[in-house]
């Protein structure tokens, strides 16, 4: 039987405008305690999460200064790889998707990326620094770790990401092109990297950098529901529990943890 690891990440060090993201890990597994009671814990596709064995909570990452930290994420994910799990990561500011992926290309070579975001993440380095959470794809596609990568919901494109974007062939669908989520075909093992701020602010307002004109839960979920590959892993960035005013974003973070599992395990 496959197993899916749910790794915690507390790690916002790399956020560029306020902190928060690192609370995300423990907000998520409290959420996810309370569904239990209110909920029922099975994937709209039929997955059903509570089945012994089938979901494996393997703690959080060891997080000390930032490259300390995207050491020890890449040496915990390459282990979970290793004892055959796929891989669930929940939390920590976007930056922490590049060391994911260094260790998945390591263990399974190039990957294609799913990519839900408001912001493409494509800076050669924000405010003088490469690892910042503004620049993660743009590591990964210097280091080819990613075969395609396909961006969902970008809404604030500029010229400088304008330029990465053309330069690394990035397929990215902004907001004001948004068509609706059709199915994406795959032919790689596919990554999927959501970062909540991709979801519109009235879905999800607990974001550091809430982008009106964002999408519905509806059309997240039906965008994971309709990839059509073999998912080989995910992970749930930049949730800041601090600013999610009334815990509104708690539930949401739940069900896209629920649907982004199913998919992973279907
Ligand atoms: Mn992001
Ligand atoms: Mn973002």
């Amino acid at each position: 039987m496959i197993s899916l690891a749910l790794l915690g990440i507390p790690f916002d060090a790399e956020s560029s405008y306020r902190p928060g993201p690192a609370k995300a890990p423990a907000a998520i597994r409290a959420e996810w305690e309370r569904a239990r009671s209110y909920s029922n814990m099975t994937s709209e596709m039929g997955v059903k999460l509570d089945r012994p064995g089938l979901l494996k909570d393997v703690g959080d990452v060891a997080c000390g200064t930032p490259a300390e930290t995207r050491a020890a994420i890449e040496a915990m994910v390459t282990r979970l790889l290793d004892e055959a799990h796929r891989l669930l990561s929940l939390g920590g500011d976007h930056s922490v998707t590049y060391p994911i992926l260094r260790a998945v290309h390591a263990r399974l070579g190039q990957v294609d990326v799913l990519h839900i975001d408001a912001h493409p993440d494509l800076y050669p380095e924000f405010e003088g620094n490469r690892f910042s959470h503004a620049c993660p794809f743009a590591r990964a596609l210097e280091d080819g770790l990613v075969g395609r990568l396909v961006q969902i919901g970008i809404r604030t494109l500029n010229a400088a990401q304008k330029a990465q974007a053309d330069r690394y062939g990035v397929e990215m669908t902004t907001m004001s092109e948004w068509d609706g989520p059709g199915p994406i075909e795959f032919e790689r093992p596919v990554y999927i990297s959501l970062d909540l701020d991709g979801l519109d602010p009235a879905f999800a307002p607990g974001v550091s950098h809430p982008e009106p004109g964002g999408l519905t839960v509806r059309e997240v979920i039906s965008l994971i529901q309709r990839v059509e590959g073999r998912v080989i892993g995910a992970d749930l960035v930049e949730y800041n529990p601090d600013t999610d005013a009334g815990g509104r974003t708690a539930p949401v973070c739940v069900k896209l943890v629920k649907e982004l599992a199913g998919r992973i395990l279907a």
